[in-house]
């Protein structure tokens, strides 16, 4: 059987027969790859501390006909500080849940998206830096290698230049934001068709956007950036305030909202958290 080196991050799992394990991988080498992991939920094998999400292994694999069977593993990363800090672990399993999702889009750059993730996970487990702020990070970082960047520079309807002075809304149906004069030539728009799609039951939902600050509008820059973690602006301070803190979670919603409106669900990994108000 021919074998293969990978190194990979596991990003997601099931059970198979009574003590195995399919993993979703997301590999260097290859993107997202489906394997089996014998032995994986009998304790003291090679692969029972190996198969959980979020752990980074170098892999040998063999060609197995529906999936990939790992024939030997050696740990790369483990990250035990997640397992002390549940607020740290969610935002982690949020970032490999959509890695799970867009898989098969990022293969292609499986390399530098590899390394954006380890980098993404490691910076949640051991930087003091914010972890909502470093999921949002993430987040506009997913969306750009997607080709889905935000467009926050000009008015997605009328092409203006947008400044903190003139924005309307975010409309995640084109992208991007929209400016106060469009937005409410879209509202106006909007209910007449309001009228209009009441007769024939159909759902203008999408028109109306969400209300976008210059707070937040300005997060979202920094981050598409990663001007914090990249560039070491100091940030922690700053986000620690507030008001600031309020609309970096206002930021990361927005953006978490029209991640969920590409994919067309909810993601999970975060309702833990929004369950215990806790961040
Ligand atoms: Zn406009």
């Amino acid at each position: 059987m021919p074998t293969y080196t990978v190194h990979a991050i596991n990003v997601g799992s099931f059970l198979l027969g009574e003590a195995d394990k399919v993993l979703t991988l997301f590999s260097m080498e290859r993107g997202i790859i489906r394997a089996v992991a014998k032995g994986a939920r009998k304790p003291n094998t090679k692969m029972s501390g190996r198969s959980d999400a979020l752990c980074v292994n170098k892999l040998l694999l063999s060609t197995g006909r529906t999936f990939e069977i790992i024939t030997q593993a050696e740990s790369i990363e483990g990250f035990p500080e997640f397992r002390t800090d549940l607020t740290r672990m969610s935002y982690a399993l949020y970032y490999v849940e959509l890695t799970n999702h867009f898989g098969q889009s990022l293969s292609e750059e499986s390399e530098s998206y590899f390394d954006f993730l380890l980098n993404s996970l490691q910076l949640q487990a051991r930087t003091p830096h914010d972890p909502v702020w470093l999921c949002l990070e993430f987040e506009m970082g997913l969306l750009d290698i997607l080709g889905y960047r935000p467009e926050l520079t000009y008015c997605v309807v009328g092409r203006e230049v947008l400044g903190e002075y003139n924005l309307g809304t975010f409309n995640r149906e084109l992208g991007g934001v929209v400016c106060q004069q469009c937005s409410r030539q879209e509202r106006q728009l909007a209910t007449r068709e309001t009228l209009r799609d009441a007769q024939f039951e159909r759902d203008p939902g999408w028109r109306n956007g969400a209300h976008i600050t210059p707070l937040v509008w300005k997060n979202l820059i920094i981050a598409a950036d990663r001007r914090v973690s990249e560039e070491g602006v100091e940030r922690t301070c700053v986000v620690k305030q507030e008001a600031m803190q309020q609309s970096v979670e206002a930021a990361r919603r927005l953006v978490q909202g029209y991640i969920e409106y590409r994919v067309g669900k909810r993601m999970k990994s975060l309702e833990v958290l929004e369950q215990l108000k806790v961040r």
